[in-house]
């Protein structure tokens, strides 16, 4: 069985790392939050201290990190990990980055001669523990097929969509949907209830209608409707503000290169800035939108 490094043990990095665990694979992990390291541990990895003692020895490298400037600091000039893996060993990177971040990534790992894939997913924290996630991978076809039994162990739906950054487009069209269709999901939500419905019944009425969509039905952002999704829990954990701002900005800079018209996508950007505006709101989930159409007490 491969041994894997994994690193970024966050919201979503740590319950993937404990399915690859379950999977059978040994998987070696770093985060420099001691705590995120600790849960690791306690889940069946082992903890390296550093990014380059987790990588040493490792078959496969995962990384699932903040930003493309974090993964271009780990991997890339002369003290990245690209200088110190073996060519036999293959990198996946899961982070959200741009797609001209995965090219420079996965080029500059061609030239050591090491196979590199960026495979950024889609589903969420629940996912991520059920072990569902969808992986939408950019690369060489070898390279995604070659990555399929370790993606697998912690995902339900493997896509190949083109070539190197290729799964990041994927990820931010869909992620620019995602934040669309959740505010208008939770300004419709809102009409319903300022003019005297129960959010519940608008809901089941909606998810019967030409309404549905994922928002309303798989992560309602109206707190009281549905349990076990961040509304439900003051919008701590799942996906936060500044990761859903992070990508609208990436699907921004992507249109602006394509000439693309993408205006409901620059009006769900701003309205998220208008809402993480408030620090405290940038760190909660990004269905927490809902604050931004609901009226104060005794309004
Ligand atoms: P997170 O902030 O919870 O976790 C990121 C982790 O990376 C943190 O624990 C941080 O300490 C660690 N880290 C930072 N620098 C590091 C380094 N040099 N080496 C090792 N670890 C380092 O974020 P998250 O929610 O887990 O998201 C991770 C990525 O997945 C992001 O790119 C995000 O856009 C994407 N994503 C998140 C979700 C979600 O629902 N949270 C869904 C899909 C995709």
């Amino acid at each position: 069985m491969e041994n894997i490094a994994f690193l970024g043990l966050g919201n979503m990095g740590g319950p993937m790392a404990a399915n690859l665990v379950k999977g059978g694979f040994a998987v070696t992990a770093f985060d420099p939050a001691a705590p995120a390291l600790e849960q690791a541990r306690q889940g069946g990895c082992a903890a390296a201290d550093s990014a380059h003692a987790a990588a040493s020895g490792a078959d496969v490298v995962i990384s699932m990190l903040p930003n493309g400037g974090i993964v271009k600091e780990l991997y890339l000039g002369v003290r990245g990990l690209l200088q110190v893996l073996g060519p036999e060993t293959r990198v996946i990177d899961c982070s959200t980055i741009a797609a001209s971040d995965a090219r420079q990534l996965i080029a500059a790992a061609g030239e050591r001669g090491i196979r590199a894939i960026d495979a950024p997913v889609s589903g969420g924290t629940a996912a991520a523990a059920a072990g569902t996630l969808s992986f939408m991978c950019g690369g060489e076809a070898s390279a995604v097929e070659a990555a399929r039994p370790v993606l697998s162990a912690m995902g339900a739906n493997i896509f190949h969509a083109g070539p190197a950054g290729c799964g990041q487009v994927a990820k931010i069209c869909n992620n620019m949907l995602l934040a669309i269709h959740m505010i208008g999901t939770a300004e419709a939500l809102q009409l319903g209830v300022d003019n005297g419905l129960d959010p519940k019944v608008l809901s089941d009425i909606m998810k019967a209608s030409s309404g549905d969509n994922w928002s309303l039905d798989k992560y309602n952002p109206f707190p009281g409707v549905m349990e076990g999704v961040p509304a439900s829990r003051g919008y701590s954990g799942g996906f936060s503000v500044a990761l859903m701002l992070k990508d609208l900005g990436l699907a921004m800079d992507t249109a602006a290169g394509s000439a693309t018209s993408t205006p409901l996508g620059a009006l769900a950007k701003n309205l998220y800035q208008l809402h993480g505006g408030d620090d405290a709101n940038r760190r909660l989930d990004f269905s927490s939108i809902q604050n931004l159409f609901r009226r104060p007490a005794g309004d």
